[in-house]
């Protein structure tokens, strides 16, 4: 009979245990877990702050009765693993009972599992442990919350951190009626996406009356009569009675680095393939860890409950005698923020320039289904890929099905296709839920024609750039109408269907940037162009993606 002890009884620890218990059912299994709850689901915290999750219990997957009873796996609450004794192969553990008497003990295994977590960061600035200041990992920090607005009668707050939890908590307060600023330390909120599907998310937070404060940092907490007062770098203040810090996490790596477990350059946990520690009994999973990073190689950390989840049930494999390995992870991810969805998978087009990692990048603005048929929803998928055609990451933004083409697209970077496999792709379709060429394909048709060459391009970034040397003739090509409700600055008209006719108008002597409302007409314009021997390139996202982008940025504070 295996002894089994498993270090943190959510995301990963508790898929752990229970895949164990499938495999084998002779296994001794204790999990051992420092807060009162296992198995709850931390990625719905801000929706009970927000009241869309009205019901708490929701939130609780299992207890550790009803571990007992379907998995007879012994979930001891209240319990921290202190310390691990290597030699003996036993960790010692301190429990609080029901009465708060506090025991300790050992615990012997034969393999032990460590799925610990991540931990909040909390900036170092005076103020940070005012009461009304708060972090949202656990149950207890969302209880915590949720009195605090109730019993102080929260009318605003300040949110200092645009990662994930600092928007999801920022959209729930909004839909509790509180006046919510947002610090982010960098010029734009999300800082993983690159900054144009970002500026889908500043005008639609703004919309939603959210104060934005980026390229800011918060230096210090006060109290006052009526609330807390944030100090910003620039030296603004900004007032709130609630203040949320939600500027990372980082792995908890207490326990591994005093049991001497190697750890990684990222200070995660150091794991193999079968996500074994340096102590061959020894096994570490989930935000606590470092892995491979999918398309780059690299190792990364990436604290998301998939991989977590994956990786325990791996684990279970591995000590039950499977042979699997852990492929790496692709950090595929997904936010909501009131109607907008935003997601990405792999790299960045700002990854892919740090790494140095030779690039292209493809923008598509396409509908979420067929435009005649009711509810289309435009959105705008980003595709990396290397010089090749091998997709190396997409985001994608956008109100309607945006999940599912991130997950094709994470599907295709996982199973390694190049864009002649996207492109010819065989997708579902009817009028309801897509058009006959899915926005994947054409992406990847966009992407093949900007590597052969036949569809030359400029991005939203290179724009600027481009028409700062003044050289080039800016071409809109959309109807009357469209340009008079705004155009770019400097742009000449020539509606498409009169560019035939109209090319002795336009000098050859000058590169030519077309655009048009999203990109299609500028594609038709530039391929009329290139054939009457014109130098051209469409402006991918066309005027759309530019005007979201120009909001986003004329409204930063
Ligand atoms: P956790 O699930 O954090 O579990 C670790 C547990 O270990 C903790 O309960 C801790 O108390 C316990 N522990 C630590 N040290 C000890 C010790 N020494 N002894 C005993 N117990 C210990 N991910 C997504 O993919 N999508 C989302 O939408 C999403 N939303 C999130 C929203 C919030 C508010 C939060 C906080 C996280 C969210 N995440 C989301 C991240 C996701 O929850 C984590 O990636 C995942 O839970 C990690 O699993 P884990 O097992 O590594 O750690």
């Amino acid at each position: 009979m295996k002894k089994i002890v498993i270090v943190g009884g959510v995301a990963g620890g508790a898929s752990c245990a229970a895949r164990l218990r499938r495999l084998d059912e002779n296994a001794e299994i204790t999990i051992l877990e420092r807060g009162a709850n296992v198995s709850f689901a931390n990625c719905g915290l801000p929706y009970h702050i927000g009241g869309i999750i009205e019901e708490r219990d929701k939130l609780l997957l299992h207890t550790p009765s009803s571990l007992w009873n379907r998995f007879r796996i012994k979930a001891l609450v209240n319990t921290t693993a202190m310390s691990i004794d290597r030699h003996k192969k036993s960790v010692t553990v301190r429990q609080i009972d029901a009465n708060g008497m506090e025991k300790v003990h050992d615990l012997e295994y034969d393999f032990l599992i460590l799925s610990p977590g991540a931990n909040p960061i909390v900036l170092n600035i005076p103020g940070k442990n005012l009461p009304g200041v708060f972090s949202l990992r656990s149950l207890e920090d969302m209880d915590g919350i949720k009195d605090f607005i109730q019993a102080q009668s929260v009318k605003s707050a300040v949110v200092v951190g645009a990662g994930f939890i600092g928007i999801e908590v920022a959209e729930n307060l909004v839909h509790r009626g509180i006046k919510t600023h947002i610090v982010e330390k960098t010029e734009q909120l999300m800082p993983l996406l690159d900054p144009e599907i970002a500026a889908y998310l500043h005008v639609k937070m703004q919309d939603h009356g959210i104060n934005l404060h980026c390229g800011l940092g918060a230096t210090a907490i006060e109290q006052t009569h009526s609330g807390l007062k944030v100090t910003l770098d620039n030296g603004s203040q900004l007032e709130g009675q609630l203040v949320i810090m939600a500027v990372g996490v980082l792995p908890e790596v207490d326990l591994a680095r005093r049991a001497d477990l190697a750890l990684g350059a990222l200070g995660g946990i150091k794991t193999d393939s079968q996500m074994r520690t340096s102590d061959p009994f020894i096994f570490a999973v989930g935000d606590a860890v470092e892995v491979r990073d999918l398309v780059s190689s690299l190792q990364a950390k990436i604290a998301l409950a998939g991989p977590a989840n994956r990786q325990g049930r791996l684990v279970a494999d591995v000590i039950s005698g499977r042979n699997v390995q852990y492929r790496g992870a692709l950090g595929s991810n997904i936010l909501k923020a009131f109607d907008l969805s935003i997601a990405g998978v792999g790299l960045s087009e700002k990854q892919a320039k740090r790494l140095k990692i030779p690039h292209l990048v493809a923008h598509v603005v396409s509908n979420s289904h067929a435009t005649y048929y009711p509810g289309a929803e435009q959105l705008l998928i980003k595709g990396v890929f290397s010089p090749e055609g091998n997709l190396l990451g997409a985001q994608a933004v956008g109100k309607a099905g945006i999940d599912k083409r991130i997950d094709v697209l994470a599907t295709a970077i996982f199973a390694k296709l190049n864009v002649e496999d996207l492109q010819y792709l065989d997708l579902a379709y009817a009028p309801p839920y897509s058009s006959a060429k899915d926005p994947v394909n054409h992406l990847a048709t966009l992407a093949s024609g900007v590597i052969s060459g036949d569809h030359p391009v400029v991005s939203i970034q290179d724009l600027k750039q481009e028409l700062e040397h003044g050289t080039n003739l800016l071409l809109d090509v959309r109807n009357l109408n469209e340009y008079q409700r705004g155009t770019i600055a400097g742009a000449v008209l020539i509606p498409v269907n009169e560019l035939r006719d109209r090319l002795h108008e336009i000098p050859k002597d000058k590169p030519i940037i077309v655009f048009c409302q999203v990109g299609m007409r500028g594609y038709i314009a530039t391929r009329i162009l290139l054939q009457n021997g014109y130098k051209v390139k469409n402006l991918m996202g066309g005027y759309s993606l530019y005007n979201t982008v120009t909001q986003a940025s004329s409204r930063k504070v």
